[in-house]
């Protein structure tokens, strides 16, 4: 689950970490209420949108011309200018796709002199099996840049699970930041405030970019993208709460009412499979026969009909689809129940793009049984390799 940057912020203050005084808002009207408040005279008003990428952003709205996602003001009138100018419009970030996303929010923060912009995460390393940081002196907007063509300017540090940060570690994040004097004793109290926020609170991605140094030589987090992990929310109701269902996709907020793991893709064959194994080789196969799936959904092993009814109404509900691929091998789930749901759905909400079904395993017969009696327009098809090659054929 993502939060805004306001949230995030928010959350890491409570922690002791240095954040900017700012005040979120929601309506023009709020604007100059929300700058008095701040200590003046620079300004940041800042899109909070699930996206980064925001300050090199355009407004679709506003031309090639206009101004950013995040801009300086330097007046309270300012302000209350790129508020009017920036609220309901839809901002195009490098990580929002064509579409943007549109700006509901706004954050007023008190702007800071900047001295060096730094870039600072805290991620779950695979590699090594650990939490680790990741720093560069190269921050700000555009550290995508720098990891492809000056790689070695990004330095790993792992943190050892049972010691936590160390001095040597923190030492080790101060050395690749540069830091020295109140920006180095700022660093070695705030890289362990950072990974307690990281661990306490389940995130998978904590992303400080920039970290600044500022003209008084003290670091401020300027920026903060967080994302939680999902399995462990049922323990954290104070984050649940910072959910933003408007950023999130419509089929995957419906999906998640029903315990479906779905993700939205961009392709246009989609796929009902159980299983996440079996979900993500689907989606190999048809890609390896040259088209895209439109999500990955694992309807699970104890789906029932009303489940695999929803489910496949959220996959015809996309219009990108051009065709489904049902991939079921029965174990636990049993077939003549997914045929069952696969009927009764296409049955209440019709089918306008083929279908091919694949089934395998417990109550196979009964399963394709049921299909071959629904009367629909069903291909059937005998294995994986068969399937995907149906479905490709089919969209053309
Ligand atoms: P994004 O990463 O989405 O573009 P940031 O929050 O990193 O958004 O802001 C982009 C840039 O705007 C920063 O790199 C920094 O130069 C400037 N900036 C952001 N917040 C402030 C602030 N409070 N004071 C001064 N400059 C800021
Ligand atoms: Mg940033």
């Amino acid at each position: 689950m993502n939060i805004h940057e306001y949230q995030a912020k928010e959350v890491l203050k409570g922690f002791g970490a240095p954040v900017a005084s700012g005040v979120p808002i929601t309506q023009v009207s709020e604007a100059e209420a929300a700058a008095r408040q701040l200590p003046g005279p620079l300004y940041v008003v800042k899109s909070q949108i699930h996206a980064g990428g925001r300050g090199k952003g355009k407004f679709k709205e506003l031309g090639p011309d206009a101004k950013g996602g995040v801009r300086l003001a330097k007046s309270v009138e300012e302000v209350v200018q790129h508020a009017t100018e920036m609220l309901g419009n839809t901002l195009v970030t490098a990580q929002t796709g064509d579409a943007g996303k549109q700006v509901n929010r706004l954050y007023i923060e008190d702007g800071a002199d900047i001295d060096r912009e730094l870039y600072l995460s805290i991620l779950v390393d695979r590699a090594v099996g650990r939490v680790a940081f990741v720093a560069s002196t190269e921050g700000g907007m555009d550290i995508e840049t720098v990891a492809h063509e000056t790689p070695e300017k990004i330095i790993t540090v792992a943190i050892d699970p049972l010691e936590g940060v160390t001095e040597a570690d923190a030492g080790k994040l101060c050395d690749a930041l540069e830091l020295d004097g109140q920006a180095r004793t700022d660093g070695m109290s705030l890289f362990p405030i950072l990974y307690k926020a990281f661990t306490e609170k389940d995130m998978s991605l904590l992303e400080i970019n920039p970290l600044i140094v500022m003209t008084d030589g003290r670091l401020r987090v300027l920026d903060a993208k967080v994302s939680f992990d999902g399995n462990a929310l049922f323990r954290h109701d104070d984050i649940k709460a910072l959910r933003d269902e408007s950023e999130e996709d419509a089929k995957e907020i419906e999906a998640s009412k029903y315990d479906l793991a779905y993700v939205a893709l961009d392709g246009d064959i989609g796929c009902m499979v159980n299983g996440a194994g079996l979900a993500m080789a689907t989606m190999d196969i048809i890609k390896l026969y040259g088209k895209e799936p439109a999500n990955f959904l694992d309807v699970g092993g104890g789906a029932d009909k009303a489940k695999v009814t929803a489910a496949f109404k959220i996959i015809t509900a996309d219009p990108a689809v051009k065709g489904i691929l049902v991939n079921i091998f029965g174990g636990i789930m049993k077939c003549d129940v997914i045929a069952e749901g696969v009927v009764a759905a296409v049955k209440e909400v019709g089918l306008k793009v083929p279908l091919v079904v694949r089934l395998e395993g417990t109550n196979v017969d009964k399963g394709k049984a049921i299909l071959n009696d629904s009367g629909l327009a069903i291909t059937a098809a005998d294995d994986l390799d068969d399937a995907a090659k149906k479905i490709v054929a089919a969209v053309g």
